[in-house]
């Protein structure tokens, strides 16, 4: 087990220094000095590093590709590189990044025509709702009104999975971005209510005579995580409007999850899985996170807070992967911490977000050059690469602005 992720040596907490670094701080390690720095000189470094990377992941997967696209996806593909430029742009207002994320979306539109693939993260959803958010930015209305009608024309299949990756809350998802961005019922709330009956539906059916209210399939698996299981389709849930009925079945999901949960306080990736092994975002304890403190925020109940608190705990412990991206690597646990942050206001969170992300600034590169590290299959993607590590360096100049990248609201 312990194979898997680096043993967390820092201290749970570093109160700031207020000044300059002073001759006995120097002489600690690099690691420890970034954690006692003020956090307005350690979110200098991030942006630096963060703009540094995000160039890099440019050349690696636009430039040098001669601006061809084959992988069009957010998840290991251009669009990846399309949303990194969007968040430099919102952080720095640098137009050129607007420019090349326009880019960048128009070869994805192409790249992404004859897909039938429909969510935000891996299909053509995240392709037209980042090219309407984009367009929108721009002022350009006519590329604004192409992207929504390309939007609009998607069509879900009935033999569409209900999960975040390829399913149908991960459409849903991307309805609920456009609907934040461009404007309250630019997708209606008459069309998302029908794809969220039929989650319902679904959920209901296969739960029939269980102890959970709502269950789901992947590929022939019930899964639990946020990338194919009940996590995902129950935090997409809550960004929709829920009739009564539907929220106590939302809450009984999570209630019978946090009842199953390991006695190590981590959660299994599957229904009646024994192995206590994965703490990622796609699998485990770091995405079942995210989704309790979804909970606490959209319901307010104290338990559902305190569930989210322990899940966080786990992460802390068990959640220095030794890969670097959003899906599964430090990149994404760092969200945790920053979500348990938005929630509570305790600076302890903060803390731990901080030195989750000092740890890959000051030490990533080293490791994966050392082979310490795994840099990831596609190694400049958003999801699984050096991307995801630039877009959380620029979440950390905002820190209670942060959110995850294609998934929290
Ligand atoms: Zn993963």
């Amino acid at each position: 087990m312990a194979d898997r992720y680096f043993r967390n040596e820092m201290p749970d907490f570093v109160a700031e220094t207020t000044g300059e670094e002073t001759a006995s701080e120097r002489a600690k390690d690099s690691l420890t000095n970034l954690l006692s720095l003020p956090y307005r000189t350690v979110t200098e470094r991030f942006q630096r590093a963060a703009l540094n990377f995000k160039e890099l992941v440019e050349r690696e997967t636009w430039g040098l590709s001669g601006k061809r696209v084959q992988d069009f996806t957010l998840y290991t593909g251009a669009l990846g590189t399309a949303y990194l430029a969007f968040k430099a742009y919102l952080v720095t207002k640098n137009e050129n990044d607007l420019k090349l994320c326009s880019d960048i979306v128009k070869a994805c539109d192409s790249a992404s025509r004859d897909s039938g693939r429909v969510t935000f993260i891996c299909g053509k959803a995240g392709v037209c709702a980042l090219g309407a958010v984009t367009a929108k930015h721009s002022g350009d209305e006519r590329l604004l009104n192409y992207y929504l009608k390309q939007f609009k024309e998607i069509r879900l299949t009935r033999d569409l999975p209900n999960e975040l990756l390829y399913g149908r809350v991960g459409y849903l998802w991307a309805c609920a971005f456009l609907n934040k961005h461009i404007g309250e019922d630019t997708i209606s709330i008459t069309h998302t209510r029908s794809v969220v009956d039929e989650v319902i539906k679904a959920g209901r059916q296969l739960a029939n005579k269980r102890r959970c209210p709502l269950m789901y399939e992947w590929h022939g698996k019930k899964y639990w995580g946020a990338a194919h299981g009940l996590a995902g389709v129950m935090h997409v849930l809550m960004d929709m409007e829920l009739k009564p009925d539907e929220v106590e079945d939302v809450k009984g999901t999570l209630h019978y999850m946090m009842k199953n949960r390991f006695p190590s306080g981590n959660y299994p990736s599957s229904e009646e899985s024994e192995s206590d092994r994965l703490v990622h975002w796609c699998h485990g304890a770091p995405g079942v996170a995210l989704t309790l403190v979804r909970a606490a925020e959209v319901f307010g109940d104290e338990e559902f807070m305190q569930a989210a608190v322990d899940a966080g705990e786990v992460v802390w412990k068990r959640g220095l992967l030794k890969r670097v991206g959003i899906c599964h690597g430090i990149s994404g646990n760092t969200y945790i911490f920053l979500s348990l942050y938005r929630l509570t206001g305790n600076v302890e969170y903060l803390y731990r977000a901080k030195a989750f992300a000092c740890f890959l600034l000051d030490r990533a590169q080293n490791l994966i050059s050392e082979g310490k590290m795994h840099g990831g299959d596609r190694p400049y993607s958003l999801f699984e690469g050096l991307g995801g590590m630039a877009y959380v360096f620029l979440d950390m100049i905002n820190p209670s602005e942060g959110k995850f990248p294609a998934y929290e609201l």
